[in-house]
């Protein structure tokens, strides 16, 4: 049987230690360990790779704890506009939606627009239509609030700038969530859910929903997902860069992630991180922030639940 192995990350930014009370540490290492734990029982049980990176994605969106689904942030015109994709490496079908509102999960409507339409990309009113096509039901702006969130908002909300989220400093908050798995099949996905910015506006779509930017998966190589300043990981088109040094120039999982994240992403002045694992069942989690929640599980012993350096 393949190695199984699942990643996860509930986003990255300046996270130093001392500067969360104890309790909120194990908030959130709870619900990093219990996203990781459903969806490695799902591996385990023979649930494919999709299914696996579906399942925490939805744990994560559940949790007001992170940015996207339940506790996203607010936009500039104090609505939630989220963004979420879902990839498999086997076939390389794909699924994203952008800017959409009101949906609790949107991760799985990601997956419902890779598995029952002709598309990969719908955003807005009609992802929304789409939606309501299936028979979502939709959750009303009150399920989204989030007090810290909304504080968060109100500091900016006159101005002219955007935030990310998750960090001590104003200026460097990231908080989308992912997961990445590899299968007993030996098959691999991604999934990457994020409200994006605080205070963003005009339409602002962020990497997380774009195939090649902050998510992607090809058997061939690896599945990535990724966390960070959305418009740098745009223009260093990340997640597929750490497949393509794989690909072309014979990098290792490890090896591509790193030199994406710790050099080529940087030279561009991008931050954030990525988790990736390839066929092998191989793992890793780099970031050049001062920190990324993340937690991984395989079935070669390796575990993690962490957030510093
Ligand atoms: N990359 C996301 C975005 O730009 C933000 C994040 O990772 O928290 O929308």
């Amino acid at each position: 049987m393949n190695t199984i192995s699942l990643a996860i990350h509930g986003g990255a930014g300046t996270l130093v230690k001392g500067m969360m009370t104890p309790e909120l540490e194990a908030k959130y290492r709870a619900a990093l360990q219990l996203a990781l734990d459903e969806g490695y029982k799902l591996l385990e049980n023979g649930g494919t790779a999709i299914e696996a990176v579906e399942k925490a994605v939805v744990l994560l969106e559940d949790s007001p704890l992170f940015n996207a689904g339940k506790g996203s942030v607010f936009t500039a015109t104090e609505s939630h506009e989220m963004d979420a994709s879902i990839m498999d490496g086997k076939n390389l079908n794909a699924g994203s939606v952008s800017l959409i509102t009101g949906i609790k999960n949107p991760v799985s409507l990601a997956r419902d627009v890779m598995e029952k339409s002709e598309h990969v990309f719908l955003a807005g009113e009609g992802a929304m239509q789409f939606a309501k096509e299936l028979n979502y039901t939709f959750e009303s702006p009150a399920y989204f609030y989030n007090e810290l969130r909304y504080n968060q908002w109100l500091e900016i909300k006159d101005t002219d700038s955007f935030q990310l989220d998750h960090a001590t400093k104003k200026d460097a908050k990231f908080g989308t969530v992912g997961a990445v798995a590899c299968d007993q099949y030996g098959n691999i996905a991604a999934a990457t859910s994020t409200g994006g910015m605080t205070n963003k506006k005009w339409g602002r779509v962020g990497d997380s929903p774009m195939i090649g930017a902050g998510n992607y998966a090809n058997n061939k190589t690896c599945a990535v997902s990724c966390t960070g300043s959305g418009e740098f990981f745009i223009r260093g088109v990340v997640a597929y860069d750490v497949s393509c040094l794989m690909e072309h120039k014979g990098l290792s999982l490890e090896a591509a992630s790193d030199e994406v994240i710790h050099k080529r992403i940087l030279e561009i002045n991008g931050d954030g991180g990525l988790i990736a694992v390839d066929t092998q069942g191989n793992i890793a989690m780099p970031f050049n922030t001062e920190g990324m929640y993340r937690a991984c599980k395989s079935s070669s012993g390796k575990e993690e639940v962490s957030i510093y350096k």
